[in-house]
This record gives structure tokens, C-alpha cells and sequence, in this order.
């Protein structure tokens, strides 16, 4: 519940405002203008949603990472007091905008890890949705964070969840943490079946609608290696306090067990704007209108063992976070390439562990990288699979 209409507003900056989490996070703002504002919207090439954003918030600035839309949005916008940005360096400022409070990162991939930095550099809060940053350079993240004495709120539900549960806990009181996982559209088929997928089949989650990259790494289980890896560096876990079970009905977002045995699990209808809003109000819960859960509606909970034969990549993830060193950021650049082929149609959906595989045994092992490292390692390991193609 609010109740001042004298506090400030939070400022907001959002990184891929025109995205599913953006746009998202653009309803859960409307929804409360006295306590919300969007301050700066960001996309890659979509200018004509963002100039319609942009109308309709009135943001301080926006930016467009593709150079040839800049001239369009600058013109659209011309009539309006809206700073308009493009280019790789701009991002990262407006990343650090005066006057931001909180940057929620719904960037896609590696691209979100450098406007990421300069936010905690800046002092900005981190409402976390881009994941992929946490997995290439987790290590890295939590000490800029710990220096500049900012938080990082998840977004993704099973993080919100163990997030949730967490909260009035100590950190000595985990034993472990189970992250749930829908299985995907593929739960249950065959390796035969998995062979011929089409990316239209990979493409139908059955519990939720989300951009294609996060579509395709549900599908293949490594969404779930990749949460594996982003749940280590935000709750600070060793790596056998980690575990994965699958739950098709995704109603349990995830759980935390606690060293007396006693379980916390945070449940509801799947629907990101919980979590988005969570995110933006934590530590307080706000009315909502969203659609109420109805245990009779559910009587059957399910649970299994993830199937690491099937969907190799969960396999792949945990053993890049054994490695540890840049092995995740080697197995994050192989996956963004190797699900944006197979959107293309160049490479099977099987072949997807395949390339990632091999690029962890063809890029150097760096045991402790810097910035510098994370940055090359991601472009030696887009370089080796540049012309990669098996079909
Ligand atoms: P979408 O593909 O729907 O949206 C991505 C957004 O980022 C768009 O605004 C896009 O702009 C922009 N963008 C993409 N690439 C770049 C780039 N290179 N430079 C600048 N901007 C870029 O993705 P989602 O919203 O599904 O996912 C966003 C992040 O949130 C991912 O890391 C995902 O793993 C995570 N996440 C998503 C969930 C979901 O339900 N969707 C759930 C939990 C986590 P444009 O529209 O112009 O292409």
C-alpha cells in the first residue's frame, strides 16, 4: 500500500524499453505515476515504439543503438525536451543519467554488461533483468557493487523468488536454493524429436511470452544454466548450494531450503510485472489488480529431475561455473551466436550445445579475468564461431 503523494518519484532509467520485460516494466510504471517516472528509454532498432514511448512518458532521453534510425527519432522528437542518443559510448552514459535512481537492465546478452557497470559506477541501482551480465562477469559486478554501495533487485521471477524468500534471513541460515524450470516446450520428447525441431516449435513456451533469445535458452534448458550462474553471484552461493528442479506448471518461482530443514518457496500466476514491480518497490508491496491464484485451480503440482542427456546446456552451464574464470563469459558469447543461427536457420537446434562446447575447448582459460579479458574472451570466442554453419 502507498500512502504520500509528497515522496519523490523514482526515476527510472529503462535499457530496452521496447523489449517484453521493457514493456512490461512500462505498464507496471503507468500504473503508478505518483511514484514511478520514466526518466530514459533505450532500444536497438525498433525507433518507431520507441518514439511512440517517448511521446507518451515524455523521458528525459532516449537512445537508439542503431545509427542509421538516430536522424528519424531525433526529428519525431524534435517538438519535445527529450535528449536524443545513439552510439555505443552514449548508451553507457545514459546508463549513468543525473537524476536516475534505478536502471532496470532489459537488454538482450552481453550488450547489457557495460551500461551495467557504468550504472554501479554511477551509484545507480539495479533492477537486474539482463542476466547475461551476472554470467560473464559475476565476480567482477559484486565487487563494483560492494565499492559503490548500491543493490542489485532481480527481476527474473526465480531470483525475485528466492529474493522473497530471503528477505528477514541470514546468509548463514541457506542451506541451499532449488530454482524451478518449466522444462520448456520440449519437456518429455525424444532426442529423435529434438533433432528436426523447427525454431517456430522452440519458439511456443508454454507458461510464458518472452523475447526470442530467452524463448530459444528455455527451450534448450540453458536459461536455466544461465540462472544457475546469475543466482551464485547475486545471493553469494557456493556452487553446491544450487540446485535445479523442474515444475511445468511454474507456479513455485523458485525456493530456498534453510539449514533446519525448513522450506520458503514464493508461488503465484506466472506474470513478470510481480516481479518487474517488486523490483521497483522493494522493500514495500503495493496494490495490485493482477489476476489472483487459486490453489483449487491447481491441485496438481508436479515435479522432476532436469534431463542434462536431452538438454546438455544446463550440464554445460554448471560445469562452466566449476571452471569458474571466464568460462561462463566463453559459454555466454557461444550461446548468444550459436541461438542466433539457429533463429537463422543456419545451424539445428541440437547443434546449439555443440558450439558451445567447442568453443570452451578452443578459447584460452583466463583463471582470473579482468574487465579487459571479459571483453576479449567475448570477441575471440564470436570471432572462432563467425563461420561456424553445419547446415
Ligand atoms: P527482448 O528481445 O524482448 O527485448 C530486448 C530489448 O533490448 C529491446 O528493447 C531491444 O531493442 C534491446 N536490445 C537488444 N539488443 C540490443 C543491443 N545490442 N543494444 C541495445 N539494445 C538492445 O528481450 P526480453 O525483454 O525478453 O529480455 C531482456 C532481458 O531480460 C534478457 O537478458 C532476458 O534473459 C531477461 N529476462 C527476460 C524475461 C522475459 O520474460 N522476457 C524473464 C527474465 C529475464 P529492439 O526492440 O529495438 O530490438
Amino acid at each position: 500500500m502507498y500512502h504520500s503523494s509528497k515522496k519523490k518519484k523514482t526515476s527510472i532509467a529503462i535499457l530496452g524499453s521496447t523489449g517484453s520485460i521493457g514493456t512490461q516494466t512500462i505498464e507496471v510504471i503507468a500504473q503508478y505515476p505518483q511514484l514511478f517516472e520514466a526518466s530514459v528509454l533505450t532500444a536497438n532498432t525498433n525507433a518507431d515504439l520507441l518514439i511512440q514511448q517517448a511521446q507518451t512518458l515524455q523521458p528525459k532521453a532516449v537512445h537508439i543503438a542503431d545509427g542509421k534510425k538516430y536522424k528519424f527519432v531525433k526529428d519525431a522528437l524534435a517538438h519535445l525536451p527529450i535528449e536524443v542518443l545513439s552510439g555505443t559510448e552514449a548508451l553507457n552514459e545514459v546508463a549513468a543519467y543525473e537524476g536516475v535512481d534505478t536502471v532496470l537492465t532489459a537488454l538482450v546478452g552481453v550488450a547489457g554488461l557495460m551500461p551495467t557497470i557504468s550504472a554501479i559506477e554511477n551509484g545507480k541501482n539495479i533492477a537486474l533483468a539482463n542476466k547475461e551480465t551476472l554470467v560473464v562477469a559475476g565476480e567482477l559486478i559484486r565487487e563494483l557493487v560492494r565499492q559503490h554501495g548500491v543493490n542489485i533487485y532481480p527481476v527474473d521471477s526465480e531470483h525475485s523468488a528466492i529474493f522473497q524468500c530471503l528477505t528477514g534471513e541470514s546468509a548463514q541460515s541457506i542451506e541451499k536454493i532449488i530454482l524451478t524450470a518449466s522444462g520448456g516446450p520440449f519437456r518429455g520428447k525424444s532426442q529423435a524429436f529434438l533433432e528436426n525441431v523447427t525454431k517456430t516449435q522452440a519458439l511456443k513456451h508454454p507458461n510464458w511470452t518472452m523475447g526470442a533469445k530467452i524463448t530459444i535458452d528455455s527451450a534448450s534448458m540453458m536459461n536455466k544454466g544461465l540462472e544457475v550462474i546469475e543466482a551464485k553471484w547475486l545471493f553469494g552461493l557456493k556452487n553446491e548450494q544450487i540446485d535445479v528442479l523442474v515444475h511445468p506448471q511454474s507456479i513455485i518461482h523458485s525456493m530456498v531450503q534453510f539449514v533446519d530443514g525448513s522450506i520458503k518457496a514464493q508461488m503465484g500466476l506466472p506474470d513478470m510485472k510481480l516481479p518487474i514491480l517488486y523490483a521497483l518497490s522493494y522493500p514495500q508491496r503495493y496494490v495490485t489488480q493482477f489476476p489472483r491464484m487459486d490453489f483449487r485451480q491447481f491441485a496438481n503440482l508436479s515435479f522432476e529431475t532436469p534431463d542434462t542427456k536431452l538438454f546438455p546446456c544446463l550440464a554445460i552451464a554448471y560445469e562452466a561455473m566449476e571452471k569458474g574464470g571466464n568460462a561462463p563469459c566463453i559459454v555466454n558469447a557461444a550461446n548468444e551466436l550459436a541461438v542466433s543461427y539457429f533463429l537463422q536457420d543456419k545451424i539445428k537446434f541440437v547443434e546449439i550445445p555443440k558450439l558451445i562446447e567447442y568453443a570452451l575447448n578452443k578459447v584460452p582459460a583466463i583463471a582470473q579475468p579482468n574487465l579487459a579479458d571479459y571483453i576479449e574472451t567475448d570477441a575471440t570466442c564470436r570471432a572462432l564461431l563467425a563461420a561456424y554453419s553445419l547446415v
